[in-house]
C-alpha cells in the first residue's frame, strides 16, 4: 500500500464524507444509547475483577460465566442468556437454539427465504443428524420487495407452526437487512395468526445496529456470534442465545447435555476479553457502520450500485457493491486484504469453500480468525460481481482501506 495523506483519493474520501455528515452523527448518537445500556448491565450485576478469573473443570458456580450471561440478558432486554466461548460460532449457536426447541414432525417455518448455508445444511442436510433426518419438518417463505410476505405467511399458517424463523441480516443476497421495525410487524402478525407460535431470530451482525433487539420487540429468542458486533473485535470466539428463560433452558440441553444445561462450562484463559469486548461492541459496531456508510457514499458518487442506498439507516454491518467484472472484485478484495492489519501481504485467491456452490474469495487480514467485525470482504465469484464488505474496527481505517481501493482500481483522475 502506498498511499500519502495528500493523494486526491483521501480527498475523494473526505468528499464523500462531508456528503453523508448528518446520517453519520446519527449512528453515534445510536452507539451513545447502546454504551449507556451496556454499561448499566454491568453496574446493575456489579461487575468486578473476580468476574474475570480463570476456571477450569466442571465450572459449577462459575461466577465470571453466569454474570457474562446475565450481563448480554440486561443489555439485551432479555429474560435470559447463555453467552458461552464453548459455542464455536454462528452457527453452532442458532442450531442449538432450534434442536432445543423443535422436536421430531414440528414444523419450522422461515418467513425471510433461506436461511445462511451453513444454517440450512443443520436443518435439511441428508444423514448427518439435521432437522429434516430427526423429523421435523421445514418450510420456507421468500421475501417480497425487500418485505415479509404476508399473504404467502397467512397461507403457511394454516397448518401448526412450532418456530418461525427470521434472518435479521441479507447473507449472500442483493437486498437490504431487516429493520426493527420490520421484524416488530412480523412478531404481531405472526403472533395474531397463532399466539404460541415461538419468532427466533438469527441476530448475526445486527448487534447493536438499532437501539432495540429483536427479543424486544416481540421475538422470543435469537443467536449470533462473538466474533461479530457484539464480541467488539476482543472476544476471541463464542457465541450466544438470549431470549425467554424456558426456551434458553431447552437450548441450553442441546449445547451440552439434557440432564445438565449450562450448569457447567469453565474457561481456563478467563473471561475478560468477553466483556471488555461487550463493553466495546456499541463503539466497535458503530466504526463499522461508519465504514460501510462511507464506501457506500464513495462508490455511490462513482456510479457503483450498492446497498444499503446512501442516506439509508444502515440495518446490519454489510455493505454490498455492485462491480462490472470478475477482475474490478477481485482487485476490491485484494484491496481490503493489502489494507490489513494482518497478513497485509497476503494475495487473496478464489477457492472452493466448503459448503458454497461458486468459489468464493476472502479478504480477512484480522486479528482473531475469521472475525467480520474487522475489516473484510467476500464474494462468491458469479454474476453479478456483488462484493460484501463487513466490519472495521477504527473508523480511520475504514478511511485507509477506502482510499486504497479507490486507488488500486485507479477510479479517481
Ligand atoms: C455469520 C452468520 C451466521 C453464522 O455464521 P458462523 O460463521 O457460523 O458464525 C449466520 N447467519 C448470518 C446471517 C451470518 O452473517
Amino acid at each position: 500500500m502506498q498511499l500519502r495523506q495528500n493523494d486526491k483519493e483521501f480527498e475523494f474520501v473526505a468528499k464523500a464524507e462531508k456528503a453523508i455528515a448528518a446520517d453519520l452523527a446519527r449512528v453515534d448518537e445510536i452507539a451513545l444509547q447502546n454504551q449507556a445500556k451496556v454499561l448499566d448491565a454491568f453496574h446493575a450485576h456489579n461487575v468486578g475483577q473476580r468476574h474475570f478469573a480463570q476456571t477450569n473443570g466442571y465450572g459449577y458456580d462459575d461466577i465470571g460465566r453466569d454474570t457474562l450471561a446475565a450481563v448480554f440478558a440486561d443489555a439485551f432486554g432479555a429474560e435470559s442468556a447463555v453467552v458461552s466461548p464453548q459455542i464455536v460460532s454462528g452457527t453452532h449457536a442458532l442450531t442449538a437454539a432450534l434442536f432445543g426447541l423443535l422436536r421430531p414432525g414440528d414444523v419450522l417455518l422461515s418467513v425471510s427465504g433461506e436461511p445462511y448455508d451453513t444454517l440450512k445444511e443443520a436443518i435439511v442436510g441428508k444423514d448427518i443428524g439435521s432437522l429434516a433426518d430427526l423429523g421435523v419438518v421445514y418450510r420456507s417463505v421468500a421475501l417480497k420487495d425487500g418485505d415479509f410476505d404476508v399473504q404467502a405467511i397467512k397461507e403457511e399458517f394454516k397448518q401448526r407452526i412450532k418456530v418461525v424463523f427470521v434472518g435479521r441480516s441479507r447473507g449472500y443476497e442483493w437486498r437490504d437487512a431487516l429493520s426493527i421495525e420490520q421484524i416488530e410487524r412480523l412478531c404481531k402478525l405472526v403472533k395474531s395468526l397463532q399466539d404460541d407460535v415461538i419468532v427466533m431470530c438469527d441476530n448475526c451482525y445486527g448487534e447493536f445496529v438499532d437501539t432495540l433487539e429483536p427479543v424486544q420487540v416481540g421475538a422470543d429468542i435469537m443467536a449470533g456470534s462473538l466474533i461479530k458486533n457484539p464480541g467488539g473485535g476482543i472476544a476471541p470466539t463464542g457465541g450466544y442465545i438470549c431470549g425467554k428463560k424456558e426456551l434458553v433452558r431447552q437450548a441450553t440441553f442441546r449445547l451440552t447435555s439434557p440432564s445438565i444445561g449450562c450448569e457447567v462450562g469453565s474457561y481456563a484463559y478467563g473471561y475478560r476479553e468477553f466483556y471488555q469486548g461487550f463493553f466495546l461492541a456499541p463503539h466497535v459496531t458503530a466504526q463499522a457502520i461508519k465504514t460501510s456508510m462511507l464506501f457506500g457514499a464513495a462508490f455511490d458518487m462513482l456510479g457503483y450500485q450498492t446497498m444499503p442506498r446512501t442516506g439509508a439507516v444502515c440495518r446490519d454491518v454489510i455493505r454490498s457493491i455492485k462491480f462490472n467484472t470478475e477482475d474490478e472484485l477481485t482487485a476490491f478484495v485484494r484491496a481490503i486484504q493489502s489494507a490489513s492489519p494482518v497478513d497485509g501481504n497476503v494475495t487473496p485467491f478464489a477457492w472452493d469453500m466448503p459448503g458454497y456452490e461458486d468459489q468464493v474469495i476472502m479478504a480477512a487480514g484480522t486479528f482473531v480468525a475469521g472475525a467480520s467485525i474487522e475489516l473484510s470482504a467476500d464474494s462468491p465469484i458469479r454474476k453479478p460481481y456483488i462484493a460484501y464488505l463487513q466490519g472495521g474496527l477504527t473508523y480511520e481505517h475504514g478511511k485507509i482501506a477506502l482510499a486504497n481501493c479507490l486507488k488500486t482500481l485507479n477510479l479517481i483522475h
